[in-house]
């Protein structure tokens, strides 16, 4: 009989690749906290209305990607394809502003995009989550992207590559938007059948095509730049005077629009040389009319996304054996009473927190070491019948060969040897 095989696009992460990601999530927690930063969990299920509303219609998630169905109690849900608009829903239902605006929360889960599965692009992936909301300080958004960096530094990234560039707000962009209008006007029979129709849907996001038609187009166009209200334009400055002062290097890409509809002011990503530029690692921006949007009061909020099999990737292959945890511990037990102490002490070495492992299927001394050698035991004590009796044995350093004699009726007297 044929096994089943997981969906297409979604991803076993396997134990040998668990402990790398687990180092990464505990350096953001550890970085995060100390940036002020508390978790939040929040389901992986919402109402359909909650992303339509929130990432916006027009939008390629909203239109393409999302995975939307009918339970059976006919409600229309969503595999949430991003974080963002949960976390916001979650400080609105349970009035977090209430208390005090300001709240800096972190979270870190899979998300679900129906996208054309390739390298670098699942179904099903993980995101490592940040939104700082109840700020519209410049300040907040440098000090934002400098933990960041930090993080993606901590990890071991060698050149993270920040671009920023500012989207305006509701009152300089829809200049902006006419005068993509106007250049684009005559030029829809070269553009491709999505931007043709984002001409009038939302032709900012022509700058967001992939195809290099369209993008040796709009490389011509306008730029959000020449646009920028004043308000705009102080905040802009004030968030690269603030970087200045972190020492962060940074790139202005002013054609970077990002996919999703609610951004204002600053927006960023961050490439690697690694990867080509379309694989960003690392999204964010300002989001300050969405809380609103959603519903809640007139809130600022800004955030990113990392996304985390591709930061994954980054780090450099040879390392994930590091993140694995070997037994500090082998017992080698030969023979019925051997066995019977080995069983003991291995479970109570653990409960004491020392990894400890022994084999279970009776096996010979050779293919007993070979199984503590496969998995990397640091230390092995050896025991069969004649320890038993003299109640002594041998604990051997994997590494170095090198044997002590240790007493079997007081562990406590040497497991710090292990
Ligand atoms: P976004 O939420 O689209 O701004 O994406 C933020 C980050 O999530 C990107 O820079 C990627 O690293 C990651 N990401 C987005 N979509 C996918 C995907 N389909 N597969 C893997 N990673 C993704």
């Amino acid at each position: 009989m044929e096994i089943i095989t997981a969906v297409k696009g979604f991803k076993d992460i396997l134990p040998e690749e668990t402990g790398k990601w687990q180092y990464v999530e505990e350096q953001a927690r550890k970085i995060f906290t100390a940036f002020g930063c508390r978790e939040i969990r929040v389901p992986i299920l919402e109402k359909t209305d909650l992303f339509a509303r929130g990432i916006g219609e027009a939008t390629d998630i909203v239109e393409k990607e999302m995975y939307t169905f009918r339970d059976r109690g006919d409600d229309l849900i969503t595999l949430r394809p991003e974080a963002t608009a949960s976390v916001i829903r979650s400080y609105l239902e349970h009035h977090l502003y209430a208390a005090d605006p300001v709240a800096k929360l972190y979270t870190i889960g899979p998300m679900f995009r129906r996208e054309r599965p390739q390298k670098g692009r699942y179904r099903q992936f993980h995101q490592l989550d940040v939104e700082i909301l109840g700020y519209e300080d410049a300040r907040i958004d440098a000090e934002l992207i400098l933990m960041l960096i930090h993080f993606l530094k901590s990890v071991g990234l060698k050149s993270p590559q920040l671009e920023v560039n500012s989207l305006g707000c509701p009152s300089c962009r829809p200049s902006f938007r006419e005068s993509i209008l106007k250049f684009l006007q005559g030029k829809e029979n070269d553009l491709c059948d999505d931007c043709r129709r984002r001409i009038s849907t939302n032709p900012l996001r022509v700058f967001d095509c992939k195809l290099e038609g369209c993008k040796h187009i709009i490389a011509q166009g306008p730029v959000i730049q020449d646009f920028l209200c004043g308000g705009c334009r102080d905040h802009f400055a004030a968030v690269l005077a603030s970087l200045a002062i972190f020492g962060i290097d940074y790139a202005i890409n002013p054609r970077m629009v990002r996919g999703l509809d609610y951004y204002a002011r600053t927006t960023f990503e961050v490439t690697t040389d690694f990867l080509c530029a379309q694989n960003a690692i690392v999204g964010g921006g300002r989001y300050d009319g969405l809380i609103r949007d959603l519903g809640g009061p007139d809130i600022p909020g800004i955030g990113f996304a990392v996304g985390l099999e591709r930061l994954l990737a980054m780090m450099p292959a040879d390392q994930s054996e590091n993140f694995i945890e070997s037994p500090s511990l082998f017992i080698a037990a030969l023979g019925t009473e051997a066995q019977k102490f080995a069983y003991q002490l291995c479970n109570r070495f653990r409960r004491q927190g020392i990894q400890t492992e022994m084999d279970y299927t009776a096996k010979g001394l050779k293919s007993q070491m070979k199984r503590a050698d496969r998995l990397k035991c640091r230390k092995v004590l050896i025991i069969g019948d004649r320890e038993i009796e003299s109640r002594q044995a041998d604990l051997r350093d994997m590494q170095t060969g090198e044997q002590v004699k240790v007493t079997l009726d007081n562990p406590e007297e040497w497991k710090d040897r292990i």
